[in-house]
Order: C-alpha cells, then sequence, then structure tokens
C-alpha cells in the first residue's frame, strides 16, 4: 500500500499558514508523542526561524511515559520548550503559559530595551491533523477569554483569543502537511489516524502495525487478544479474528472487521501506552 498522501487543500494550508506566522511572536507546535518525529514537519523550522518556539507531545497519555521523558529531553537538547501534555484532560495545561514567558523571555526584554511595555506575545498553534490542536486550544483558552476581535490594518481578518494581558492566541491553528520521507513516516500517521482510512486498505494497515509491534510491544499485542506471537502478520491477525470472533459467512475469517479492531484499539490506547519512535 502506498501511504503517500498530500491532499489539494494542503496547498492552501501551507500558504495560510506562511501569512499567519508573520503576525506572530511565537509557534506552539503540537506533536504526537507516540510518533514526535513522524508528526512533525520539519518545513516549520524553516518557516518558523527567528521566532520563539514551544513544542508540547500532546496525547502523552497514549504513549509509553518513558519515552515520553526521552522525548522531552531529544526537544530541550535542540533548544526548544517542550512540555508533555494531554490536552483532552487537561493534564499539562496549567504550564504551559509558564512555558511561554520562558520562551519568550528575550522578546520581552527586548521590547522592555525599547520602552515597548504591555503589547502581549501573539502566538499561533500548528500541527498536522488530528493531533489535537483544537482540543488544545479550548482547553488552553477556556470559556472564560473572549475573542478579541479583528485588530485594523495589521491582522484584517483574524481573529484572537486574548488569553491574558500578556498574550493572544489566533483562534483558528494552523495545518502542517505531513513530510513523507520514507514510507515509514506515512506508515505512522496512519497507524494513529492521520490519515483518512478510506483511502487505506484495513488489513493491510493492520498487517503493518502488528509487524511493528511484534518488535516493540509483542507483550502488548499478545495480552489484550490472548493470542500468541506468530512470524507472520497475517497470521497473527487471522488470530485476532478468531480471538474477537469475526467471520463472515460460511465461517470465513473476516480479517477486514479484525484489522478495524486492532487498529482502533491502538489509537484509543486500548493496547497500553505505546510509543512507536525513539528520538
Ligand atoms: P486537530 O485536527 O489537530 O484540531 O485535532 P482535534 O483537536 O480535533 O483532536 C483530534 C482527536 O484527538 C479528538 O478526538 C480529540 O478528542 C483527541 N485528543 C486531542 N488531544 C488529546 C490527548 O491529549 N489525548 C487523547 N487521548 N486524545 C486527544
Amino acid at each position: 500500500m502506498n501511504y503517500q498522501w498530500y491532499p489539494g487543500h494542503m496547498t492552501k494550508a501551507k500558504r495560510m499558514m506562511q501569512e499567519n506566522i508573520k503576525l506572530v511572536d511565537l509557534i506552539i507546535e503540537l506533536v504526537d508523542a507516540r510518533i514526535p518525529f513522524s508528526s512533525r514537519n520539519p518545513d516549520i523550522d524553516e518557516l518558523g526561524k527567528n521566532k520563539a518556539r514551544i513544542v508540547l507531545l500532546n496525547k502523552s497519555d497514549l504513549a509509553d511515559p518513558i519515552c515520553n521523558k526521552q522525548w522531552i529531553s531529544f526537544f530541550q537538547g535542540q533548544g526548544a520548550h517542550v512540555l508533555e501534555l494531554n490536552a483532552k484532560s487537561g493534564a499539562g495545561i496549567k504550564a504551559v503559559s509558564g512555558l511561554v514567558q520562558e520562551a519568550c523571555r528575550e522578546k520581552l526584554e527586548r521590547d522592555r530595551r525599547r520602552g515597548i511595555v504591555n503589547r502581549p506575545v501573539r502566538a499561533m498553534v500548528v500541527g498536522i491533523p488530528n493531533v489535537g490542536k483544537s482540543t488544545f486550544i479550548n482547553s488552553f483558552a477556556g470559556k472564560a477569554c473572549a475573542k478579541t476581535g479583528n485588530k485594523p490594518g495589521v491582522t484584517k481578518g483574524k481573529q484572537w483569543i486574548r488569553l491574558n494581558k500578556n498574550l493572544e492566541l489566533l483562534d483558528t491553528p494552523g495545518i502542517l502537511w505531513p513530510k513523507f520521507e520514507d514510507r515509514r513516516v506515512g506508515m505512522k500517521l496512519a497507524f494513529i489516524g492521520s490519515i483518512n482510512d478510506d483511502i487505506m486498505i484495513m488489513d493491510e494497515l493492520a498487517c503493518d502495525l502488528i509487524a511493528v509491534l511484534q518488535e516493540k510491544y509483542p507483550r502488548e499485542l499478545c495480552e489484550r487478544y490472548g493470542i500468541e506471537l506468530k512470524e507472520k502478520p497475517v497470521m497473527m491477525l487471522a488470530d485476532i479474528a478468531e480471538s474477537r470472533k469475526c467471520y463472515m459467512k460460511g465461517d470465513t475469517l473476516d480479517l477486514e472487521k479484525a484489522a478495524a479492531i486492532l487498529v482502533d484499539d491502538f489509537r484509543a490506547g486500548r493496547l497500553g501506552r505505546i510509543t512507536l519512535e525513539q528520538p
């Protein structure tokens, strides 16, 4: 199966991103903690150079806690300000404000030296589809804050959410287009549900997932379905079908259905907390 995927609207997304980035001081980049490498787009480094940067390891509740720590060290080593986050539950959200201050310290000091006070930091949230951008914005901004409305001239047509006197957030996130450097990147994006399933062949996707889990999380895979490790992924998929009683007419195993169950279990974290790439 070919995981290459670049829908037309991504071109538009890129153009919008380039325009919006000019308006902000700070980029808050969300990555998926299960695949922090594959869920990033290195283009953002070029687009966002000279801007303060925060990396949020979102969906950290679904990822391996030890790997979360490793990735935090890795991104810190690259000079980024990093936090692990669960945007859905709100765990980690409170710490983001402090991180924003830290990431923008230089800019704030520069402003102060120039006599600019009380100019809020402007930020935008970016990330690939489904990484949790809207959930984060809602959870970070909360219900209390009002939209500031259009600012004539500078930000015509843009809506800013005022979080406090120090910070304004662009209300629409920037959508990053994933970068398919190799097949494995696209594959992992498909595992986490970042690529539309309609263009996927589910049992092939499931077999690719089984192959990765066999290597990295064999115990989790076997325990969930009460099956044994086998060499061929498709045989394990058949065992999952049997254990979950997925049959078509005439007692043939319904691999398609088993595939959907496995992928769904993985995405929901029912196989355990799993990270598919190490720094
Ligand atoms: P967007 O496309 O980047 O705006 O992503 P959404 O905010 O729409 O989130 C996509 C899905 O991920 C939704 O079903 C969210 O509930 C879920 N989600 C977002 N953040 C988290 C998180 O930290 N943990 C978990 N488990 N789910 C999350």
